[in-house]
Parts: structure tokens; sequence; C-alpha cells
């Protein structure tokens, strides 16, 4: 059946658009028209008002750790972490090497509910459990499915827990992707081939991640060069740069996410342009793991922006992304952040095929919708003004995922009370098993 949104605000930050009173038809999870009088022109459709409610294309979080939702606040005893590799030994490390089945259950959902919340419709996430590799990722899989958010999935492979531990990372990420329906238009996740980081992945399981590639049609997802570390590893180790390692094994293409890049070379952005790769922007991170900035993001073509496990708000992220770049002095303005924040739909694009990102005929049915009230004018010129400096996802009223609402009138349709309770047994036995 149709559904018309009627008397919706279309606000697009790139192009820039902002365009009110208008009805929007759907149909099998696309739009189908946009226009004046939809609602009198089909009869039988099913009419949801949005009284003059702000529609804009899905948040895609483009970056994240879903198995990291459970570390806030954490009290376990962590030895002081100076430098970013302290920083994997006595925190993350750890904390993944604790999860089980239960604590990532109860982490993802818990994860998924607050990305749906903050107005966020995909999560590219990135996920590590060394003591429960197989069959991990359909765990994930089922906490998005039940609370209906879109997302990419994929498995950390590292050579960190030894060789046994890096294959069963391999076939993890294989199983999951072959296990994908793709002939299914309306699935709610896809699977990439993740990667950990250069300087815990040896030659072998650089060479199998481009078998899985070849194999799965999927591309890499994989940080690189976060911290000064991993460009030092590699030159000490491998004499060349990691992204340039990375290219030697044929693994950067289109499909391929590059996660920080905050220590690229210009050769290294030259590779990462020439293959169309993205680089996934995460600074509240970087900020937090003190890595440095990422200076040269002006001369990267692709970047989508991400929160690297710092929960899943992209208004948040979006503004320290403008605001870090104007405190480090450079030149872009929030049109360019923007842009960059709508980028994760072109990932989308890649991954599950359609088109997504523009509210448009033709387009998937993934929107944000706002309850914002602005004391000044909202228009074209000035919306990525009116992100930076009002928007937040305190204005988050509805989430639509394929046509349906996730997330309605700031409710969602199933009890969240359980699973904030799960999450925090879950939690306890988590930083008790550390
Ligand atoms: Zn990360």
């Amino acid at each position: 059946m149709i559904k018309i949104l009627s008397n919706a605000t279309i606000v697009q930050f790139d192009p820039a658009r902002v365009q009110s009173g208008v009805d929007i038809a759907l149909e099998h999870g696309r739009i189908v028209k946009i226009g004046k009088n939809l609602t009198i022109s089909s009869p039988g459709a099913a009419i949801l008002p949005m009284d003059g409610k702000l529609v804009l294309p899905g948040m895609v979080c483009a970056h994240n750790h879903f198995y990291s939702a459970l570390a806030r606040g954490i009290t376990a005893d962590i030895a002081p972490s100076t430098d970013f590799v302290s920083i994997l030994n006595n925190l993350w490390w750890r904390l993944d090497r604790a999860i089980d089945e239960e604590i990532l259950e109860a982490s993802a959902l818990a994860a998924a509910l607050e990305a749906v919340k903050a107005g966020t419709t995909a999560v590219i996430d990135h996920h590590a459990s060394p003591n429960f590799i197989t069959g991990s990722l359909d765990v994930l899989k089922n906490a998005f499915e039940k609370i209906g958010l879109r997302g990419i999935l994929c498995y950390e492979t590292t050579d960190r827990n030894g060789e046994t531990g890096m294959k069963e990372g391999i076939a993890e990420n294989i199983n999951f992707a072959k296990g994908i329906d793709v002939k299914n238009d309306r699935r709610l996740v896809e699977a990439a081939i993740g990667g950990h980081a250069p300087f815990t992945l040896n030659d072998k399981a650089l060479e199998m991640m481009k078998e899985a590639i070849d194999e799965t049609g999927r591309g890499i997802h994989v940080h690189v060069s976060e911290d000064a570390y991993d460009a030092a590893f590699s030159h000490h180790q491998k004499r060349e740069d990691p992204l340039a390692r990375l290219n030697r094994f044929g693994l950067l293409n289109k499909n391929a996410l590059i996660i920080h890049g905050v220590h690229l070379t210009e050769t290294e952005i030259g590779l990462l342009n020439e293959h169309d790769s993205y680089l996934v922007h995460n600074p509240r991170s970087n900020m937090n793991n003190n890595v440095g900035y990422m200076e040269k993001i002006q001369q990267v073509k692709n970047i989508a922006i991400g929160t690297d496990g710092i929960g899943s708000d992209m208004f948040e992220e979006f503004k320290f992304a403008f605001f870090k770049h104007r405190d480090a002095g450079g030149a872009l303005w929030p049109d360019t952040f923007a842009r960059f924040l709508q980028n994760g739909n072109h990932i989308l694009e890649h991954y599950f095929g359609g088109k997504f990102g523009t509210v448009k005929a033709g387009y998937r049915a993934d929107f944000t919708i706002l309850d914002y009230n602005s004391p000044t004018p909202l228009t074209a010129d000035n919306v990525a003004g009116h992100l930076a400096f009002g928007m937040s996802a305190r204005d988050v009223d509805s989430v639509m995922v394929n046509g349906k609402f996730i997330y309605k009138n700031r409710e969602f349709p199933f009890d969240t009370a359980k699973i904030y309770a799960s999450a925090r047994k879950a939690a306890a036995k988590l930083w008790k098993n550390m």
C-alpha cells in the first residue's frame, strides 16, 4: 500500500535544499513521488501527517564498534595509559577478550536503540570479540534487525591472538557475507571484510583478506594510521607506508573503508583517491585518544563521518568535526562537513545497491525526521549553519528505515526498559570478566 508523509518540510544538506508543505509518497521502501496535494490524488493511501516536521535523508554513522557500548563509565581497574598502544592494551583488548555471546547481544541492542534515538538510520560496524568469533556477526545482525536499524557488519581480523584467531576472523567475515540474501532488496544488513589495522595484520592476513574480498565482492573495513605508531611500525617492519602496503595486496577499491587516516601521507591520499576508496573521519575518538588531527582532510576525495564507538549521535559528531577543524585553523565551513555527513549514504549505495541520501523519487525511504522549531528562518542557504549551531539529537522525532517507522513520535514500538536492564546486567559481568 502507498503511504504518504503529508505536509512535510524536506531538508537536505548536499545539494542544500529546503522545501516546505510537500507530500512524500512511498511504496516498497522507496519514494515514488513528491509533490503538493498527493493526498487528494491518491485515494486509498495511508496518510501520515508530518505537520511541517523536517524530513532529512537518513543519518549514517560510517564507523562504529557496537561491542564497546557497555564500556561507558567503566570502573574496571585500568592502568594509566599515556599512549595509543597502551590504551589498546590496557582497555580495548582486555574488553574485547571479555565479550561473550550474552554480553555482545546486550551491547548491540542497547547501542542500536541509542543510535535510532539519535536519528541515525544506518551504522557501519567493526566488531571484535576474540573469544567469541564464529557466529558473532549473526548476533549483531539479529540486534540490528530487532531494532530495525540498517547496518554493514564485519569482524576485525587480527594476528594479535595468533594464526588460529586470524583465520577464524577471516572465515567469520566470509561466511557472514555469503549468508546475506542479496536478492532481498529490503534486507537491513550487509557485510564488509574487516581487519583491525595494518600493524596487527601480517602479510598472510592481508593475502587472505584479498581472497575474501574477491570471493564475496565486498570491500575492506580497516583502521589505518589512526596513530603515528601504525606508520612507524610499517616503516620499520615493512619499509613502506601502511596504505601502500594494503594497496600492494590489492585491497583498495571503491568499496574500501579506510578508518581515521590521521597520519596518511600525500602519496597515500593519492592512492586512496585513485581507487575511489572512502576515508572515515572520527573526530571525537581522535581527540579522546590524542592521536593528532587529520590536517589533510581537504585533500581526500571521499570522506564520511563515524563515531568509533562513542555512541551514534551524528549531530554531535558533525559538530566536533567542524569545531575541531576550526580550532585547528582549517578553512572549511559547515556545508562541507554536512556533505561529509550525508556521504555515508554513498557507502550504503555501494553495498546495498539502489539510491540513498536524497529525498527524491526513486530513492530509498530512510529518513531522519526532526521536530525543529527555529527562532530564525531555515533556507537552503543556511541549512548547514542550522546543523552546526542549532539542530541536535534532541530534535529527533521519528526515524524511518525502508519506508517503515522504527521510532515514531519519540517512541519505539516495544518496551525498551528490558533492553536497558539486560545491558546494565551484562555491563557488570563484562567489567568483572576484565
Ligand atoms: Zn574504530
